[in-house]
């Protein structure tokens, strides 16, 4: 018997009630039962962004909100600034390419943070760009982006910004409002703590109006038809079938994540995060992203001589832990261990104790216990 456990930065573990409520038979969505499940869910991810403004759900993956951000933003042949540290941030780059839009693509060293000076030059380079695509939490290389100054300098130049948060949201502090973010996206099997098969967009009134003279085409990702259902019929309600058990299973988790209240959420991420860097230095191990490291992914550089990728077998096969590896430049090079969503102390002890582990059968033998030792202690002080 192999006891399995999910440590990657998504998709992430769910906790038994939330899996409890998919076993359920399901109601029809259009029943006044359903109807207030997808409010309550609605609501609650509005405290989950941060924002007073609409956030629609999608029956997609994360990647469908943000094609639906480029279909409902852009026009062919507009010019936009994509701001990226890494492989997903490169993405908005690739869907805008389908989209006919222009890009002034500038791509950071991956394991840097985007620089807002850069994007700010950029900007008074090119006046006639009206948005900057970006990313919160760039998973691939486990940094965390600057935001909230990425937004002042958009807004600055007259452009919105939109954020990619799918692996960011919950475990970094994200101000949708206070921040001014015109458009964040996500995806449920992250911070979510629910399975894969829901995507979200909160759009304020700025990114409305940009989206009624935007010309690209869009049907089923709408965000006309979205907000129209969302917001102006009696009960929040969808254009089409919703995917009514991983609604459910929403509003279940988010009820989790607002009992706990999003400062001790981040706070806990943060920890883990801060527990997880403690213990791979402790083991001499140097971490990909030291300068702006991610609250939800800590990704670590292989020791010389190791392919990442066998650290990730042995985590996978010989322990039954799903970690993630590197992509694309960082393939072979770095392995991540993600802190995200239901996680707690106990998670950062185990994914630590097996790395001493690995090493030793990998042939790089480490003092056994250092890391846990150094991830202890920050438990400890961080009371987690
Ligand atoms: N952006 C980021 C930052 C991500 O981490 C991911 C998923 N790892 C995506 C976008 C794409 O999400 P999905 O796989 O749900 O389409």
């Amino acid at each position: 018997m192999m006891k399995k456990f999910i440590m990657a930065p998504g998709p992430t573990a769910i906790p038994a009630e939330v899996l409890a409520e998919a076993s359920m038979p399901i109601p029809h969505h259009r029943t006044p039962g359903f109807q207030a499940m997808f409010k309550a869910a609605s609501e609650g991810l509005q405290l989950f962004f941060r924002t007073k403004n609409p956030v629609i759900t999608f029956a997609s993956v994360g990647t469908g909100s943000m094609e639906a951000a480029v279909a409902n933003l852009t026009s062919p042949g507009e010019k936009v600034l994509v701001a990226s540290s890494g492989w997903f941030g490169k993405r908005w780059n690739d869907i805008c390419k389908v989209y006919s839009v222009q890009t002034d693509y500038y791509e950071c060293e991956w394991g840097q943070a985007v620089d807002p000076a850069e994007v700010e030059k950029r900007l008074k380079a090119n006046p006639e760009i009206k948005l900057v695509f970006t990313t919160l939490n760039e998973t691939a290389t486990g940094n965390l982006n600057d935001v909230q100054s990425l937004a002042k300098v958009a807004h600055a130049a007259g452009a919105l910004i939109v954020v990619d948060a799918v692996s960011g949201l919950g475990a970094a502090p994200c101000e949708t409002d206070g921040w001014g973010l015109d458009v964040v996206v996500s995806g449920s099997q992250k911070g979510f703590m629910i399975p894969p098969g829901l995507s979200f967009t909160s759009v304020n009134p700025a990114a409305t109006e940009k989206n009624k003279i935007a010309k690209n085409p869009r049907f089923y990702f709408s965000y006309e038809k979205a907000l129209k259902k969302l917001t102006e019929e009696k009960m929040p309600d969808t254009p089409f079938t919703p995917a009514i058990s991983l609604v459910i299973q929403l509003k279940k988790a988010l009820e989790l994540i607002h009992q706990e209240g999003m400062e001790n959420v981040w706070k806990r991420h943060a920890g883990l995060a801060k527990a997880t860097r403690a213990g791979v230095e402790a083991l001499g191990l140097k971490l990909y992203a030291p300068k702006s490291p991610s609250p939800a992914v800590t990704s670590v550089i292989s020791p010389e001589g190791i392919d990442s990728g066998l650290i990730n077998k042995a985590y996978r096969d010989t322990y039954g832990i799903s970690i993630a590896g590197g992509q694309g430049p960082a393939k072979g090079k770095i392995f991540r261990i993600g802190h995200l969503g239901y996680v707690d102390g106990s998670d950062t002890i185990l994914a630590i104790a097996r790395l001493e582990m690995i090493l030793h059968k990998l042939g790089k033998p480490v003092p056994l216990g250092a890391g846990v030792k150094a991830v202890q202690q920050v438990l400890l002080e961080e009371n987690l």
